[in-house]
């Protein structure tokens, strides 16, 4: 049974160590997530709640309640060439944003403070906000980042068990480009031996690009401490088949992959992103000055 309790958050922004990904500030209005992921590793967040990292995760849901002048106030007071991540922790259109509206509070602000932002989702809820995402697209200061690791239904149905499917999300990517809002598949993380063959990658990115998506990013599986542990008793249940071959590709500590594995999936995505000639350039969002602010100085 889900419950869902609001938070009187102190604040909705927060400051990040500038990231290789562009962004300096990182926004999540949520805390857990109904999509459930397995391999997620923002699951750890849920331990400061004092709660489990397994189905409180998905199940125990915060909502972080900022009124629209709260959040006026918190961009006003941010640097306008910070770039904000929208969907770090948390999916920000998860079901809960249908209700809350959280995440569309925080776009109205940005339109009129001149923000540039990058948001990351699985959900076809952010087809509601169109017409913001419009107007910050013709300024140059979005980037919409949906994630889907595979087009395999039962294998998302596994490792995903509350995020949309397949279709659904290729659909929103290509909704989300016939209005011109720039956007990237993130194929992240590649779960070896599952989502990681070539053949699946390449329908991936294919599809993405029929989809009109602008770039592709995919990544390894990271593993944290804790993450671990929930997640390799998972793939114990799922796939007790590939449990050894986990135990050998991670051993002990280990929270990346083996470095010959790492090796050979970066070979095979750099020969993909030559054949399906994948862009190798993000669209990078940047602020926008509004235009009731001055852009030269009358010298009298
Ligand atoms: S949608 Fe994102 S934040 Fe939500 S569980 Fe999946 S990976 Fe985690």
């Amino acid at each position: 049974m889900r419950q869902v309790s609001t938070w009187q958050a102190r604040a909705l922004l927060n400051r990040s160590t500038p990231s290789r990904y562009g962004f300096d500030v990182t926004v999540n209005p949520y805390r857990g997530c109904a999509h459930a992921c397995h391999y997620c590793y923002a699951r750890d967040t849920h331990r400061y709640l004092e709660l489990n990292i397994a189905d409180d995760f998905s199940q125990k849901l915060f909502v972080k309640e900022r009124s629209p002048a709260q959040i006026r106030k918190e961009l006003g007071r941010l640097p306008l060439d910070q770039v904000i991540a929208l969907g770090t922790a948390t999916d920000p259109y998860q079901p809960l944003e249908g209700r809350y509206r959280i995440t569309r509070h925080l776009l109205e602000a940005v339109v009129g403070s001149g923000h540039a932002l990058t948001i990351t989702t699985k959900s076809p809820l952010i087809l509601r906000d169109l017409d913001l995402l419009n107007t910050l697209a013709k300024r140059g200061q979005v980037r919409v980042q949906v994630s889907l690791i595979s087009l395999d239904r039962l294998v998302l149905g596994r490792l995903e068990p509350g995020a949309p499917s397949p279709e659904v999300r290729l659909r929103t990517l290509a909704q989300l480009s016939q209005h011109r809002v720039p956007t990237v598949l993130f194929a992240a993380p590649i779960l070896p031996y599952i989502t990681d063959q070539e053949a699946s990658l390449k329908a991936l990115f294919t599809r993405a690009r029929e989809s009109g998506v602008d770039a592709v990013m995919a990544s390894r599986l990271r593993l944290s401490p804790t993450v671990k542990p929930y997640f390799l008793s998972q793939l114990a249940h799922h796939y007790p088949d590939l449990a050894e071959a986990y135990q050998r590709l991670y051993p002990g500590s280990a929270q990346y992959p083996l470095e010959s594995y790492s090796h050979t999936l970066k070979q095979t995505l750099l020969r993909l992103h030559h054949t399906l000639d994948l862009p190798s350039t993000w669209p990078i969002p940047r602020a926008w000055r509004t235009l009731d602010q001055p852009q030269f100085e009358l010298i009298p």
